[in-house]
C-alpha cells in the first residue's frame, strides 16, 4: 500500500538521569543497564536485518540519548549501517538534554554523522523549568542552544512547552523570543498534557493547582502560531514549525503520511502497510524477549482499510499541507469528499478547513482544534 514511501528508523534510548514529573514516556533511571540495553538493541537490529530498506531517516530519541557516550552512539550508528541500507544523505537526529551538551560531545556527534539535533530546552524561564522538574537551568538551556552551531550543526531544533500552570502568555512569548534569537531551523511547541498517572497529573487531580482552560489553551496556540509565522517560521504541523520546508523534520513527517517506520528499543512503535506493532514497555521484558531469541513485540494490530482512511484524515488535518484528494483516492481507494460533503461544507463555512487546488487542509483555526476535527 505504501511501498513507494521510504521507511525511517526510530531508536528509543530508555534512560534518564531523573524522571520529570510530567513525563509519560518510558524511561528508567538505572543507567548502569545501558551496556545490556545496547547489546539487546544490537540483537534487535539483526532480527530486522535487510528489512525496511532503504532507510532515509534515523531518529535517536528517548529517554535521554545524550546520556550515552560518543562511543556508544557511534556503535549504534555503525550497527544501523551494518544492518540497514542507510542512504548517504539520510537525516540523522539525536534528542539532547541541555545539561549534557558540551563542545566535545557535539563535535563527536557531527563526526559520527549526526546532522540534526533536537534540544529539549522546554523553557527559558527559571520558574517554569522548576515547575516542570527539569534538571537544567535557563543558563544551561541558553548555552546548549548556542553550542551546536559552533560544533557545525546546520539543523538545530528546540522543544518548548506551553500551557504550564502559572506560566501566562507573556512569559511564554518571552521564551519564544529567546528561542528564536538563536535562529533554530526548527521548533516544536507542545502543550503540556497532565497525564493522570504522572506525579504532576496526580497533584493536579488532588487540586494542588489548576491548569489553563480551553480558552486560554486556544490563545496560547494561536499566539504561538502568529508569533512564529511573523518571525518567518512555517507552522507545518499542529506542534511543529520550520524555517522553510527543507527544515521540516523528514522523520516525523513519516508518522503523518503512513510511511513505514521501524521502532527499536523498549516501548517503540512500528508501522508497515496495514500493520502496527509496539515493543514491551518494560526494559526487563524487552531484554528477556530478545535474549530468548524473539522479537520484543508486545502487540500487533492490523488496520482495516476504513481505519487507515480515518487515520489518514486525522493525521492529514494536523498538517498545514493537508490531504491530497488524488493521493488519498489512490492510496485508500476512496473519494474523501463523497459521503462527507455536507459536513466538509459546514466546516469550510465555519472557517476550520479549506478545499482548494486538490487539497483538503485545515485553516489556522482548524489546526488549533485538529483533534476535534478528526472526529468528523
Ligand atoms: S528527560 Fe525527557 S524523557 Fe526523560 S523524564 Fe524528562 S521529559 Fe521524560
Amino acid at each position: 500500500m505504501n511501498s513507494k514511501k521510504i521507511p525511517g528508523l526510530y531508536i528509543h534510548i530508555p534512560f534518564c538521569l531523573s524522571k520529570c514529573p510530567y513525563c509519560d514516556f518510558y524511561s528508567s533511571t538505572s543507567i548502569s543497564a545501558a551496556p545490556d540495553f545496547l547489546n539487546g538493541l544490537s540483537k534487535e537490529m539483526e532480527m530486522y536485518r535487510h528489512q525496511f530498506n532503504p532507510i532515509d531517516t534515523v531518529y535517536i530519541g528517548g529517554g535521554t540519548p545524550s546520556l550515552l557516550s560518543p562511543e556508544q552512539l557511534e556503535n549504534i550508528l555503525t550497527k544501523v549501517r551494518k544492518n540497514f541500507d542507510l542512504i548517504a544523505d539520510a537525516e540523522i537526529t539525536i534528542e539532547a538534554n541541555p545539561a549534557d551538551l558540551n563542545q566535545s560531545f557535539l563535535e563527536s556527534m557531527r563526526e559520527i554523522g549526526i546532522n540534526r539535533i533536537n534540544i529539549g530546552a522546554q523553557s527559558f524561564d527559571e520558574k517554569v523549568l522548576g515547575f516542570l522538574g527539569r534538571r537544567h537551568s535557563v543558563k544551561e538551556a541558553i548555552s546548549a542552544v548556542e553550542a551546536p552551531r559552533k560544533a557545525g550543526f546546520e539543523n538545530i531544533g528546540l522543544d518548548l512547552i506551553y500551557g504550564v500552570p502559572g506560566q501566562g502568555i507573556g512569559v511564554w512569548l518571552n521564551t519564544l523570543k529567546q528561542g528564536i534569537a538563536f535562529s533554530p531551523e526548527h521548533l516544536s511547541c507542545y502543550q503540556l498534557t497532565l497525564e493522570p498517572k504522572t506525579p504532576l497529573g496526580r497533584r493536579w487531580q488532588a487540586g494542588e493547582f489548576s491548569a489553563p482552560g480551553e480558552e486560554l489553551q486556544y490563545e496560547f496556540f494561536m499566539k504561538t502560531s502568529e508569533f512564529l509565522e511573523e518571525a518567518g517560521y512555517i507552522h507545518y504541523e499542529v506542534s511543529n514549525f520550520a524555517r522553510g520546508m527543507e527544515h521540516a523534520s523528514k522523520h516525523n513527517q513519516k508518522y503523518w503520511d503512513h510511511s513505514p517506520f521501524l521502532g527499536l528499543g523498549p516501548s517503540a512503535h512500528s508501522f508497515h502497510g496495514n500493520q502496527r506493532w509496539w515493543n514491551h514497555r518494560s526494559f526487563d521484558q524487552y531484554l528477556a524477549s530478545i535474549n530468548a531469541g524473539n522479537l520484543p513485540v508486545q502487540e500487533t494490530e492490523t488496520l482495516t482499510i476504513e481505519q487507515l482512511r480515518l487515520e489518514a484524515l486525522y493525521l492529514g488535518l494536523r498538517t498545514k499541507k493537508g490531504i491530497s484528494l488524488q493521493d488519498f483516492k489512490k492510496q485508500y481507494h476512496s473519494d474523501l469528499l463523497s459521503g462527507k460533503k455536507k459536513i466538509f461544507k459546514k466546516l469550510e463555512e465555519a472557517g476550520f478547513i479549506a478545499i482548494r487546488d486538490g487539497y483538503l487542509y485545515p485553516t489556522p483555526t482548524g489546526l488549533a482544534i485538529a483533534d476535534t476535527l478528526s472526529l468528523i
